[in-house]
Order: structure tokens, then C-alpha cells, then sequence
């Protein structure tokens, strides 16, 4: 009778026999976001389903409504301290139950919202806005879970670290917003130039982290070469100017023996400077035992 009146008002129904069924469907990913409950059920009361739902404080909430014919105070207030959101007395009227599920959707699609909202915020706070790449604590992060993730499956990372050449030079000549455009299509051009599972992100002003997973140095050496072509092969056109826009790229391979993905790319820094000093618009490797040998 339930599920002809709740079709009948557009909702989308899945049975359940028993509290045993409500509670596995409940459990699921992607579970139904409304539960109506009876109180007294085989297995499993309305009641303890509750508690196990509002246990596992998962998200979205599920809002639950008790059908309970114990018309009681003392059991009304232990169906709410079980964690129900409404409840409603049998036997009910239709159009009270219509009432107070439109209040639940209420409630289920405001929270959704909010949900929604605060995604939208975690991925705006872990983006830079000019080149639309993951920021400097996005792609440090992901760098030290590649770090972690490749040291338990006995690989490594590939550790790239870029920085276009004469950047001041282009914002001098052709002014912030052009050198703002050559680091969006810089952005864009590295991007294009990857594996899906590799990364990269806006380290710095016009500097670039690139992460890749499973990689040693010869291939990250390799990647960096083919993004360094790609990026001075053509030229960028600019506010009506056609530039052509190198940039000098560091790299080095994650090793067992370290686990701060910082030394990495400070690594990776070093050998970006001996690029730079080479001449720039170059590739330059170094591992971390030939940074520490430098180092004495
Ligand atoms: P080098 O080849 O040694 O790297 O020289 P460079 O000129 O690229 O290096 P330098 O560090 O002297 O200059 C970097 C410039 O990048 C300075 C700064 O004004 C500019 N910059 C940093 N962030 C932005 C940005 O978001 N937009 C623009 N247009 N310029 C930026
Ligand atoms: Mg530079
Ligand atoms: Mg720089």
C-alpha cells in the first residue's frame, strides 16, 4: 500500500522485507536518501536500524521517518534518540505522511546543496585560478602520495621541476596580462603532453611541478625532453604577438631511501639551476646521492 501511494507521488521506492534488508540496503553505496521505517520489524527493530544508520555518520544523510503504531511518549522520544528525523503513528493518514516527506525532501536536498557547495569549494582551494592546474599544496600533496604510494610497490617517481626562461621579460616587453596568457597556454601544453595518471601543478610563479608515478629516471628525463619540445617548438601567439617561450626543466627519481617529498623536489631545484646555468631552455637530471655528493 506504502509503495503504490509513494509511486503514486513520484518517489522512487526499494522495498525492503526486513530490518536485516533495510539495514544491508541502507549500508550500500549510493543508498536511498529517505528510509521509512517501520518500528517493529523481523530481525532488526526500526529503531536499531536507526542507530546503525546514524553510526556510521556517512554522507549524504539519510533521513529517517518511523512508522510506529506505539503511541506513546516514551517511545516517541526513544525512536528520535535512535536517530529518526520524524516519525508518524499508524494508521496514518496519506496526505499527512505526502506532508511530511515533502518536509524530509526539504531537508535531503538542502543538505545536498551544501554538500555540493563544499566540494566546490575544496577543488577551488586546491586550484590555481590563472592556469586552472592543482596549486602548490595540491600537487605537493599528491606528489607525497605517489611518494608513498610507489615506495610500497617498490617503483618510483619521476620528479620534473620547470620554469620558463626570461619570464620578466615577457611581462616587460608585452606587459602582466600577456605574460599571464604564456602561462596559461604553457599550462596547457604541458597538460596535453602526459599520461593520464601522471601530474602537474603550478608550483610557483612561473614554475611547474610535474609527478610521474611509476617512473624511472630515464623515462621522467624523456618526459621532461618531449614537454620542452612541445612548449619552444611553436610559437605562442600573444596579444596579436607570436612568442616563442622556452623553459629549462630539473629532474630526478624518488629513491627508497627518502620519504619527504620536499628533498625531492629540492633535488629537482638543483638540477633546474644546472639547467639554467647551462644555458637554459635544457634538461638537466640529478639523483639525490649526486646532490648529496655535491653537497659533501
Ligand atoms: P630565468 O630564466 O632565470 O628563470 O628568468 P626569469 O625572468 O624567468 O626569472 P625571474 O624569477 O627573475 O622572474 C620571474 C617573473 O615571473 C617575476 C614575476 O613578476 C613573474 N610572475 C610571477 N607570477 C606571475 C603571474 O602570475 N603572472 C605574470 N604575468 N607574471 C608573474
Ligand atoms: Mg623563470
Ligand atoms: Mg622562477
Amino acid at each position: 500500500m506504502l509503495r503504490s501511494a509513494l509511486a503514486h507521488w513520484g518517489y522512487e521506492v526499494v522495498l525492503a522485507e526486513n530490518g536485516e534488508q533495510a539495514w544491508k540496503i541502507l549500508a550500500e553505496p549510493d543508498p536511498p536518501p529517505m528510509a521509512i521505517l517501520d518500528w517493529v520489524m523481523p530481525h532488526l527493530t526500526g529503531p536499531e536500524v536507526c542507530r546503525r544508520v546514524r553510526e556510521t555518520h556517512r554522507e549524504p544523510y539519510t533521513y529517517i521517518l518511523l512508522l510506529t503504531s506505539k503511541n506513546t511518549k516514551g517511545e516517541t522520544v526513544e525512536g528520535l534518540e535512535a536517530g529518526a528525523d520524524d516519525y508518524i503513528v499508524k494508521p496514518f493518514d496519506q496526505h499527512e505522511l505526502q506532508v511530511r516527506l515533502r518536509a524530509g525532501k526539504r531537508i535531503i536536498d538542502l543538505q545536498m546543496d551544501l554538500l555540493q557547495a563544499r566540494e566546490e569549494l575544496r577543488e577551488r582551494a586546491n586550484k590555481d585560478l590563472l592556469t586552472m592546474l592543482p596549486n602548490r599544496p595540491a600537487i605537493a600533496s599528491a606528489l607525497e602520495q605517489e611518494i608513498a604510494r610507489c615506495h610500497r610497490d617498490h617503483r618510483t617517481v619521476g620528479v620534473i621541476l620547470l620554469d620558463i626562461d626570461h619570464f620578466k621579460k615577457i611581462n616587460d616587453t608585452y606587459g602582466h596580462f600577456a605574460g599571464d596568457a604564456v602561462l596559461r597556454e604553457t599550462a596547457a601544453r604541458l597538460r596535453s603532453n602526459m599520461r593520464p595518471y601522471d601530474r602537474v601543478g603550478r608550483y610557483g610563479g612561473e614554475e611547474f611541478l610535474v609527478v610521474l608515478p611509476n617512473c624511472d629516471l630515464e623515462q621522467a628525463k624523456n618526459q621532461a625532453e618531449r614537454m620542452r619540445q612541445k612548449l619552444h617548438a611553436t610559437t605562442m601567439l600573444v596579444d596579436g604577438a607570436e612568442l616563442r617561450v622556452s623553459a629549462s626543466f630539473g629532474v630526478t627519481v624518488s629513491d627508497a631511501a627518502e620519504r619527504d617529498q620536499d628533498v625531492f623536489v629540492r633535488v629537482a631545484d638543483e638540477a633546474l639551476y644546472l639547467a639554467k646555468g647551462s644555458g637554459r631552455n635544457c634538461v638537466q637530471i640529478l639523483t639525490l646521492g649526486e646532490s648529496a655528493q655535491k653537497r659533501g
